[in-house]
């Protein structure tokens, strides 16, 4: 083995060790011992995963906290890629050019232009369902897609977090190229503009700045805008591009997740501007229309979705089109994991935590693994005769909390703790029960810990 190898993995164990602290136990079983991950070169990662819905899950949450976890541990960013173990997915375009056929060239060079764009090529109007919540949001979207800078500018979007928005900026970015392939598009989000604005006077690159969002731009688009709110210099800084763009009859595209009039410590001057044009909310879906995401998402994942299934889910999953995509991952995952097909009852099984009236049933293996955790003992310590007070505590908590949180008896509990005598639970229970009465930052603690118990 070089030596190159042995720091790649040392770098991988790092890595995976600081994210099985940042994530719980179920999801790092679920998600992360499934893959494998590797070090392709200095800031690249190949991540092998054994299908899209791991993959899927693991981009949609856990793509930031793993290039954050890089970026901390080498002090640069890591470029992350997937790779689904079977057959390559439909997802993954070539971000090189094939040369072999005229098509796929176009399709590349469009995919690589929409990616050095900022722009996602799996949100695109083709996959946006169309229903009354967001009906007129995406005929404005459309129009200005067909017709930049003609009607509506800027549009402004508005609705809450999971509704479409971005997908739908995303989707005007990708019909504009592909319409205009010479056009210059920019989509930043209000963070990333943030960031940008105080890098720029940082390193004294405003000039760069001000060419990349006023000169070098055919169209803006500005994701989560209200975020710049408060921020004097990229106000400042929003304004002249605003108003630049605005006089050489650019488009310019804003999402916010509230009307202009509700952003707090946004500038009067930025406020009046966004409502120049067109305000268009997004609201939640109907029970028809997350029907109808649910099949599109199905049938682009090639999943078998039955229709109670589907109807299920959209019957419990309601605010947030996220939320309901996220439910048909799991269900999909846990069905593909386990290789059977995807039934009623199985989605009832893995959707527990979201029906009403769900709580979590806690075993006494489950409270002993959650306290060994909280306290860095093994379970094993926990059900050990030794008696030094580091592990005496601990042992009595987890007692109190198992006679607390599961139906279970004295001797039944002494039986899994390595065959206690009753009485010790006992003991146990009624000195912690006892403490939590009088000492009121023992009960926080003690509080704290039951708040934390995962199944
Ligand atoms: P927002 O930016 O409003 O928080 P997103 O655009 O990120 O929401 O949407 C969240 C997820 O829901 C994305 O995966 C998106 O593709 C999906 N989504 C939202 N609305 C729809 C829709 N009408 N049709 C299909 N997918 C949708
Ligand atoms: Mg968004």
């Amino acid at each position: 083995m070089s030596e190159a190898d042995i720091s790649s993995k040392e770098i991988l164990s790092k890595v995976l060790d600081s994210l099985k602290t940042k994530v719980s136990e179920f999801n790092y079983n679920n998600w992360f011992i499934t893959s494998q991950w590797s070090l392709d070169d200095a800031r690249k990662v190949t991540i092998l995963v054994p299908n899209k819905f791991v993959r899927d899950w693991i981009m949609e949450n856990y793509l930031e906290v793993i290039k954050f976890e890089f970026f901390k541990i080498q002090g640069q960013e890591y470029e992350i890629i997937f790779r689904v173990d079977s057959r390559t997915s439909q997802l993954e375009l070539p971000t090189t050019a094939p040369v072999a056929q005229n098509k796929s060239v176009q399709t590349s060079s469009l995919a690589s232009r929409a990616k050095s764009a900022g722009l996602d090529n799996r949100y695109s109007f083709a996959n946006f369902v169309v229903g009354n919540s967001n009906q007129f949001v995406n005929a404005a979207c459309h129009a200005v897609a067909s017709n930049p800078a003609k009607n509506y500018n800027p549009l402004f979007i508005y609705g809450g977090v999971g509704l479409g928005k971005t997908h739908l900026l995303n989707s005007i970015g990708l019909e504009t190229l592909k319409n205009n392939p010479s056009w210059k598009i920019v989509y930043v989000t209000g963070e990333k503009f943030t960031n940008e604005v105080i890098n720029s006077i940082r390193y004294d690159k405003t000039y760069d700045l001000r060419k990349k969002y006023r000169v070098d731009c055919d169209l803006l688009m500005i994701d989560d805008v209200q975020f710049i709110a408060g921020k004097e210099r990229t106000m400042e800084e929003f304004f002249h591009t605003f108003n630049t763009l605005y006089e050489a009859r650019k488009q310019i595209i804003l999402t916010s997740d509230t009307l202009p009039k509700d952003i707090p410590n946004l500038e009067e001057r930025i406020r009046s501007r966004f409502g120049w044009g067109l305000l268009a909310d997004i609201q939640a879906p109907d029970f028809e229309t997350r029907c109808a995401i649910l099949r599109k998402k199905a049938e682009a994942d090639s999943v078998t979705l039955p229709d109670d299934v589907c109807q299920f889910i959209a019957s419990h999953v309601k605010s947030n089109v996220r939320d309901l995509e996220g439910s048909l991952i799991r269900v999909s995952a846990f069905a593909s994991l386990a290789s059977v097909p995807i039934t009623i009852n199985l989605a009832k099984e893995v959707l527990k935590h979201i029906l009403p009236g769900f709580e979590p049933t806690l075993t006494i293996e489950g409270i002993q693994q959650n306290i060994a955790q909280h306290y860095r003992l093994t379970v094993a310590d926990l059900k050990s005769a030794r008696r030094h007070k580091n592990l005496a505590l601990p042992r009595q908590i987890a007692m109190y909390l198992c006679k607390k949180h599961v139906k279970a008896s004295f001797p039944e509990i002494g039986q899994k703790f390595g065959g206690k005598d009753h009485t010790t639970v006992i003991h146990a229970v009624q000195k912690i029960r006892k403490a939590v009465g009088e000492d009121s930052s023992f009960k926080d603690q003690i509080e704290g810990l039951e708040k934390g118990l995962n199944p």
